[in-house]
């Protein structure tokens, strides 16, 4: 009893030293940047992709701004192009030798570094939705085929006939491969890329990356790319920063191109030269093309490709900027 008397009671303030607030953080200014895919796109799709990514930024803006997690925006944002068939990701997949859509999609927080990713996918609108799952609910990093389909049913996923997801322009782009394409000698098999991914910190300061693909026309049944890998097509580290990656496939997987460009900003090199430096990097050793985004921790941003074009957009201090040729930089109000 006297002991109670003399202490201080824990929520008061003690004279000789503040309490101090316990605050959550939430002083960013969040952002988010999308890209629409790497490679050697017809002036004919440009108008669709650029409508796509700027539709998938304002998405994914929306949520932060509404005081939504970077990994529930990021993923909303490549749902969005998963859904248009001007990408190269859920409905408008491309397809492998035997005609059939096979996605693949990556998701990372980089608060602790969680993951989870799917890969063989058939039967599913929404691969990205399916690998943000695998991350909140399994204790599996990465799941594919059979499995992938088995966990997607076990959570509700709705399956659908896998032809649903097949458009006339997935269709051609196989015709032509088959006619003139060397998968992974010529850059016919990502003649007009589409991959989609998203990178955004929120108000509280995460990291979240998103990544999703129907992969690369003529693939062989059954063949995994950079999209599902932790480290080539995605990587998310709130102490460094996150990037989203598209582009070849093997060569990407080989170079470990997302998590090369993390090493480099670690070292101190800044969001815009490290994704440089490692894309270029990559084709110059392996005579491919690529594409990434980055997002500082700072919120800096990094943006480059060694293919004809990719698409891309960012939303930053209210201001949609948006691009798909080298050197172009457009802005909408
Ligand atoms: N990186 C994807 C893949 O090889 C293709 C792409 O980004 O266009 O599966």
């Amino acid at each position: 009893m006297v002991l109670i008397t003399i202490l201080p009671q824990w929520n008061q303030e003690l004279p000789f030293k503040k309490k101090k607030k316990r605050r959550r953080r939430r002083n960013m200014d969040p952002i988010i940047i999308v890209h629409g895919g790497a490679g050697d796109i017809p002036e004919s799709r440009v108008q669709g992709k650029l409508d796509g990514v700027k539709t998938a930024v304002i998405t994914g803006n929306k949520i932060l701004h509404q005081g939504g997690s970077a990994l529930d925006a990021v993923e909303a944002a490549v749902v969005s192009m998963e859904n248009d068939e001007y990408f190269n990701a859920g409905y408008g997949s491309v397809l492998n030798l035997r005609g059939e859509v096979e996605m693949e999609a990556s998701i990372m927080c980089g608060k602790n570094l969680d993951v989870g990713a799917v890969t063989l996918v058939k039967d599913f609108e929404h691969p990205i939705s399916i690998a943000h799952k695998v991350l909140t609910d399994s204790p599996h990093s990465l799941i594919g085929g059979e499995g992938a389909k088995l966990f997607a049913l076990s959570k509700g996923f709705a399956p659908l006939p896998p032809e649903s997801l097949i458009s006339e322009n997935a269709k051609h782009a196989l015709e032509e491969f088959k006619k003139h394409g060397e998968f992974g000698r010529t850059e016919i098999g990502i003649r007009e890329g589409g991959t989609v991914g998203a990178v955004a910190i929120d108000a509280d300061g995460n990291i979240a990356v998103a990544t999703s693909t129907g992969g690369m026309s003529g693939k062989a049944v059954g063949r995994i790319g950079d999209t599902p890998q932790i480290g080539s097509g995605t990587y998310a580290d709130n102490s460094v920063g996150g990037v989203s990656t598209t582009g070849h496939g093997e060569s990407i997987l080989k170079y470990c191109l997302a998590h090369s460009i993390i090493k480099l900003m670690e070292s101190g090199i800044n969001p815009t030269a490290a994704t440089k430096t490692a894309v270029e990097g990559m084709t110059s050793r392996l005579n491919n093309t690529a594409g990434a985004i980055t997002l500082s921790k700072m919120g800096d941003i990094g943006i480059h490709f060694s293919s004809r074009r990719m698409a891309w957009a960012y939303i930053k201090n209210k201001k949609l900027m948006y691009g798909i040729n080298h050197n172009q930089i457009l802005e909408d109000k």
